[in-house]
């Protein structure tokens, strides 16, 4: 271990200090807290300098693997590169020193980025409205249907429960839909990884408030049969949600409004220029056709409009405006006709991945997949070489593993999302390293079996660190 790598308290020596304002006297003087509340003895923290500090945390930040060192092909998740002049951008101090309660005739300029993005965002997907307001994609989800159940209830449609979600859907689609008191049921896909239209016709009553789906869904696969789905759907009275977290593919290329979705949200933290991961800030508009602009929800400090019935309030001020704002430096970046060059990029790196790697990986469904897609496992099934195995191997090659084992509808499933970000040396650099593990699997598979051996931490126990965090320094 890195002197540095120890932890903070370790490198703590006594009487050990950083900077100081030498004005002890006052500071003493102007605490003034009561006696029975003060503490008998100094708190147990690190005693430290500046450099140890500064050391210890440089390092900790380069045991981390993150977008800005390597490539992060994590499926359903859109790791690519965002450029960091969008992050000056948004930190412009006549926008970042902006209060949400400052009056309206102060804030004029933040109000046209607001107005801009959602026409940009409406012109992208072929919606008639948006609100900016959510804050993440499962936030945007909750919106969503929460807009959904308004739709039906203000028809005096009081029936309508149950939200169909597909067995491929991302996580959060049945977690919003139970957090919003829907019930969820499941449609199957064929095996063709598309959704089942024959179960899905008998699913449909009239106790269908809608269906939410992913397209390209979460298999990277174009559900073709989008447009019986839609009429399927709107004729048994229910609506269809898109969930457009991954929108790459589809920028500049077709648009969700036109294949009959009603409600959609984006994830601006995947496909719009804010980085993800880690749990920042993010954003996750709402977009909806124009019969249910009325029922987009509102801003406690919006005025009412007159005639408009909206689903309620999902935050207290505007959104995550910072983000917004990369978002439209980013489409306005880009321009009219780069745009249209987001989802044709997304789309190429991933085919190209796939087809110069299915001879060593398992190809469950072969088609041109969209921007992302899933093998199931390494082609040669006679190694105990598991796909666990291949995503830490991959780390001591340089690269973060894809997503793995999901979705669940294969056991060995290894997702990959190159993006529309990487070039194509780094594409193939990454196909000549997965070729090589499968080839070690083959001959050495003690060594895949073993991985990571160059990081620095090795296997790790990640289901006991999620469940039981040790957050506290105990001195041992
Ligand atoms: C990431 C993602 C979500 C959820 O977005 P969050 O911002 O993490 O809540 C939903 N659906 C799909 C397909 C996603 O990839």
């Amino acid at each position: 271990m890195r002197y540095y790598d120890k932890l903070i308290f370790e490198l703590s020596h006594p009487g050990r200090q950083a900077y100081t304002l030498g004005c002890r006297d006052w500071e003493e003087s102007s605490l003034n807290i009561p006696e029975n509340l003060a503490r008998d003895c100094a708190p147990a923290l690190p005693e430290v300098s500046e450099l140890d500090v500064v050391r210890h945390y440089t390092n900790l930040s380069q045991m981390n693997f993150g977008v800005d060192t390597g490539f992060y092909p994590l499926g359903s998740c859109t790791m690519k590169y965002n450029p960091k002049i969008n992050e000056e951008i948004s930190s412009l101090p006549s926008f970042s020193h902006l209060h949400p309660l400052q009056d309206e005739s102060t804030a004029q300029g933040a109000m046209e980025v607001e107005d801009l993005l959602k026409k940009y965002l409406s012109a992208i997907t072929g919606m008639a409205g948006f609100t900016l307001n959510p804050c993440a994609g499962a936030h945007g989800e909750l919106t969503g249907l929460m807009i959904m159940r308004k739709y039906h209830i203000a028809r005096g449609d009081f029936g309508r429960t149950k939200v169909i979600v597909p067995d491929s859907a991302h996580g959060t689609n049945p977690a919003s839909a139970t957090v919003c008191g829907l019930q969820v049921i499941q449609v199957k896909s064929r095996p063709d990884g598309r959704i089942d239209v024959a179960d899905l016709d008998a699913l449909l009553d009239e106790t269908v408030a809608g269906i939410m789906m992913t397209n390209p869904n979460t298999l990277g696969l174009f559900e073709k049969d989008v447009l019986e789905i839609a009429e399927k759907v709107h004729s048994c009275g229910g609506l269809l949600y898109y969930d457009g977290a991954n929108m790459n593919p589809l920028i500049g290329v077709a648009r969700p409004g036109d294949m009959g979705f009603d409600i959609l949200h984006l994830n601006l933290h995947k496909s719009f220029s804010t980085p993800h991961g880690g749990g920042g800030p993010g954003s996750g508009p709402v977009g909806v056709a124009a019969h249910l602009v009325k029922h987009l929800p509102v801003s406690p400090l919006d005025a009412p409009v007159p005639g408009s019935d909206p689903a309620g309030s999902v935050n207290a001020y505007h959104g995550n405006f910072a983000v917004c704002m990369k978002a439209l430096a980013y489409i306005l970046m880009l321009g009219r006709q780069n745009v249209k060059m987001v989802g044709p990029l997304a789309v190429l790196n991933a085919n190209y991945i796939k087809e110069s790697l299915k001879d060593c990986y398992e190809l469950p469904i072969g088609d041109v997949c969209k921007h992302e897609f899933v093998f199931d496992g390494l082609k040669d099934k006679s190694t105990a070489v598991t796909t666990l195995d291949v995503a830490k191997r991959l780390l001591d090659y340089g690269f973060h593993a894809p997503t793995i084992y999901f979705p669940l509808l294969f056991h060995q499933a290894i997702m990959i999302e190159p993006t529309e970000t990487e070039s194509l040396e780094t594409i193939d650099s990454f196909i000549e390293v997965m070729r090589t593990i499968a080839r070690e699997a083959s001959e050495n598979p003690d060594i895949v079996k073993n991985a990571p051996s160059t990081t620095p931490v090795r296997r790790l126990d990640e289901t006991g660190a999620a469940r039981d965090p040790k957050l506290n320094y105990y001195e041992s």
